[in-house]
């Protein structure tokens, strides 16, 4: 048993994943009596004062931590990042002027860039112009490695590679279109240029909350592009203009969200995140050259700092490395299903402790099984 407050362990989840303590404790504490108000966060409607004054503060906050340019539109949307990747190309890939598909362009860095294309696919044509799945998804491209189509109404990308532990350390240049980004797993934890970017989106319950609530960003090109007569909830216009109200919203993670970011703003804001989860990453990767016990999977240009992928010498000391791991008190270490091997996620609420703990008890396995 963890002797840490509540029995908590060092949380590697990949997400759902660790949120800092101290909002979990503004979560309990607004359980029974959000605000003041008298009424409990779960029990509040969302067309009161008091909920309103947090989606407010929360658009503020998001608008100040990521500098948001002033016109761009912030909302927060159900569905999950996964719905995001049908609603980009609903509301942003239009068919040309002769009726036939408009084209849109993808990297293809990973499962969730994968399953980004297969929903554009049916808006659309989508098209990846790179691709990584024979390389096992090692790296991302650099820029010059692609080419964007002529025709192309936008290019997508994923900016970190949550299964697979790789991410971008530079902004993908969409050679001069428009420029979609899934940010989910990496949002709030590294550098951002938002006004980069015509569109970003973000489920929240990687860096910035639980799950069930997605954060998008829309600049003035994408807002104006959106068709008319979409249906209500699969169109950006609608909830822009009723304030992310349109209909009931998930209150409790929109809450939970605007804590998140106040948390961020009272340590450092965006900076004092880049440079936690620079030392943090530093240590782990540290710790993986260090020995040829370990073998990273992602390239060196291409290391995520937020999901960090290694394999060990057999798939039976990878077994015996989650077991002994969970014993010990780190929870959540087994890789993705699909990729195998070990998975740390060090994402922003992750504490370096955490990390230096993870360090101690790898060099104790390697001494014992290597
Ligand atoms: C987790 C994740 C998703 C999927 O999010 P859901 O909220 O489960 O739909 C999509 N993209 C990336 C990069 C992710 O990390």
């Amino acid at each position: 048993m963890s002797t840490a407050p509540y029995g908590r362990i060092h949380n590697f989840t990949a997400g759902p994943a660790v949120l800092p303590l101290s909002v979990v404790e503004e979560v309990r504490d607004a359980l029974p009596n959000l605000h003041g108000s008298g009424v409990g966060l779960l029990e509040i409607s969302h067309r009161s004062k008091t909920f309103q004054a947090v989606v407010d503060s929360a658009v503020d906050r998001v608008r100040r931590v990521l500098t948001v340019p002033a016109d761009y539109q912030i909302v927060f949307l159900q569905g999950g990042a996964s719905l995001q990747f049908y609603m980009t190309a609903l509301n942003f890939l239009v068919p040309n002027a002769d009726g036939s598909k408009g084209q849109a362009d993808y990297l293809v860095t990973g499962t969730w860039s994968q399953k980004a294309i297969k929903e554009a696919s049916r808006i659309g044509d989508a098209k990846a112009i790179w691709d990584d799945a024979p390389g096992k998804f090692k790296r991302v491209p650099q820029n010059a490695e692609y080419t964007v189509r002529e025709g192309a109404q936008f290019l997508h990308y994923t900016s970190n590679n949550t299964i697979y532990g790789t991410m971008y350390d530079h902004l993908p240049d969409s050679q001069g279109k428009p420029l979609i980004a899934d940010l989910s797993s990496n949002i709030g934890g590294v550098p951002v240029n938002m006004a980069a970017h015509s569109m970003i989106y973000a489920g929240a319950q990687k860096n910035l909350g639980p799950s069930g609530v997605v954060l998008a960003i829309l600049s003035p090109w994408a807002a104006a592009r959106i068709p008319k007569g979409l249906p209500a909830m699969l169109d950006y216009n609608v909830q822009i203009k009723d304030g992310s109200l349109y209909n009931t919203p998930n209150c409790f993670g929109i809450f939970v969200l605007e804590r998140v970011f106040a948390w961020m703003e009272a340590n450092g804001g965006l900076d004092g995140a880049i440079a936690r989860n620079t030392a943090k990453a530093a240590a782990l990767y540290g710790e993986l050259d260090r020995s040829g016990f370990w073998s990273p999977h992602a390239a060196k240009d291409s290391r995520s700092c937020m999901n960090v992928t290694w394999r060990l010498p057999t798939e039976e000391l990878e077994e015996i490395f989650a077991k002994e791991a969970k014993k010990a008190g780190f929870e959540g270490l087994k890789g993705h299903r699909s990729v195998g091997g070990i998975r740390a996620s060090l994402y922003n609420a992750l504490a370096i402790e955490s990390v230096q703990a993870l360090v101690g008890f790898m060099q104790e396995f390697e001494r014992k099984n290597g």
